[in-house]
């Protein structure tokens, strides 16, 4: 019998552990360590602020999932592992493992400017989208300026401008949008380059958005200082604002930062090889965010980093688990899949409005890259919503 300790169990760890135990049987013993009892489809969480949808809508616990089948289940936070003694120290007391899968996702790092954590929305967590509908609906009561961007080094743009877009339809709905200045602001060298280069027609396609919407926006910029009613820009420019939501740049958990014996990256990202393999320990994997991924571009002016989306979050975590099998079956040939090798697939939702995103590889080069726009409805994200959700539920880890 071979254990498999798979530490976080969301989008990548929940797949990877479902995985092994579909695949592996009776000769798998699958733990899942997860500080959380519930599944959460983070990407629906821009739409929390606007009571669109209540984290109980997009939440549900996963142990019943996990055990119906045949995977264990701990309420536990990781703290350190020792890679030669094989075991994970947690809260709750130790686990041994045989094969080790780190999908802990993100920290996010406030400190990335003095005043982000003080003065700037998050969108990224529950209680985080829940603090922004407090503070939009006393700001309906007093509306003023608006600044919604990405700070310096931060990689996870699309969903800062999901929520941009989603603030601008709900101004109008609320009748203040002419009492509103909205301004965006991100580190990318152009608009829409996402951290994966851009796609063809991007650019045009977010400019004339930004036109059709008043949306002024500055691009290149990173954060010096967010302060109650402004933002002071590194370009030297001072936004006025009464209402601030930023995306900060993520790293590593402490867990991978507190365990020297994963020669994580400076960041706290597992360095990795093609088939999510530890480059010096072989029965440790990472799947999601955890993993090192090399910047696909050149930086500009001002740093900021790639994407991990939920696509190859779970693609990484089903690559790991079939891994683990060939390897416990004694195989030599693994699946290997570069990260910026797996299709880029995702729907930018635009409140009312929607991009599709999609590529045969999320970097450059790519044989097709398209960007499809929706300029009447926002029903695909809800569609993949409704999608993962239900087969996150059933457990049916094996589908797309
Ligand atoms: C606001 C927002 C919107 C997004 N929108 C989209 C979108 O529209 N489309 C898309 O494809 N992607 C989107 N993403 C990205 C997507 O959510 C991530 O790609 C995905 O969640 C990554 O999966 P993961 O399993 O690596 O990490 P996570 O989903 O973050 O899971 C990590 C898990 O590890 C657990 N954990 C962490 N540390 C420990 C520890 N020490 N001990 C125990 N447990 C631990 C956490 O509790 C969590 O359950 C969005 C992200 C954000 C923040």
């Amino acid at each position: 019998m071979t254990t498999t300790v798979v530490v976080g169990g969301n989008f990548a760890g929940m797949t990877a552990a479902l995985e092994v135990k579909r695949k592996g049987k009776d000769q798998h013993k699958v733990i899942v360590i997860d500080k959380s009892p519930l599944f959460l489809f983070i990407p629906s969480l821009i739409w929390v602020p606007f009571g669109r949808r209540d984290i109980k809508d997009i939440s549900f616990r996963k142990d019943e999932i996990l055990k119906s089948k045949g995977v264990d289940f701990m309420v536990a936070e990781a703290i350190k592992v020792d890679t030669k003694k094989q075991i994970v120290a947690t809260d709750k007391g130790d686990v041994y493992y045989d094969h080790l899968v780190i999908a802990t996702g993100p920290k996010v790092n406030f400190d990335v400017a003095p005043g982000v954590k003080a003065y700037a929305h998050y969108i990224g967590t529950p209680n985080g989208a829940m603090e922004t509908r407090k503070a939009l609906e006393a700001f309906k009561n007093n509306p003023g300026p608006i600044v919604i961007g990405a700070t310096q080094n931060a990689g996870c743009m699309g969903a800062a401008y999901e929520f941009l877009f989603n603030v601008e339809k709900w101004l109008r709905e609320q009748h203040i949008r002419k009492k509103v200045d909205l301004y965006w602001i991100t580190p990318e060298t152009f608009l829409g380059h996402f951290g994966i280069d851009g796609m063809t027609g991007g650019e045009t396609m977010l400019k004339s958005f930004m036109k059709m919407f008043n949306i002024h926006y500055r691009t290149e910029v990173g954060v010096e200082e967010v302060f109650k009613d402004k933002v002071l820009l590194t370009s030297g420019e001072t936004l006025p604002s009464k209402f601030t939501m930023l995306m900060p740049p993520f790293v590593g958990v402490d867990f991978v930062k507190n365990s020297p014996g994963l020669k994580a990256t400076a960041a706290g990202y597992i360095p990795v090889t093609d088939d999510y393999r530890h480059i010096d320990l072989p029965n440790v994997w990472a799947a999601g965010i955890a993993v090192d991924v090399k910047l696909p571009f050149k930086p500009g002016k001002v740093p900021f980093s790639g994407p991990k989306t939920g696509y190859p979050s779970d693609e990484t975590g089903k690559i790991v688990a079939e891994n683990i099998i060939r390897v416990t079956q004694g195989k030599q040939d693994l699946k290997k899949k570069a990260w910026g090798k797996i299709p880029g697939i995702c729907v930018m939702d635009a409140g009312k409005k929607e991009v599709i995103i999609l590529s045969d590889k999320l970097f450059k080069p790519r044989n097709f890259a398209i960007m499809i726009p929706n300029v009447f409805y926002d029903f695909s994200k809800v569609l993949f919503e409704k999608y993962f959700l239900w087969k996150t539920r059933k457990g049916y880890s094996f589908l797309p």
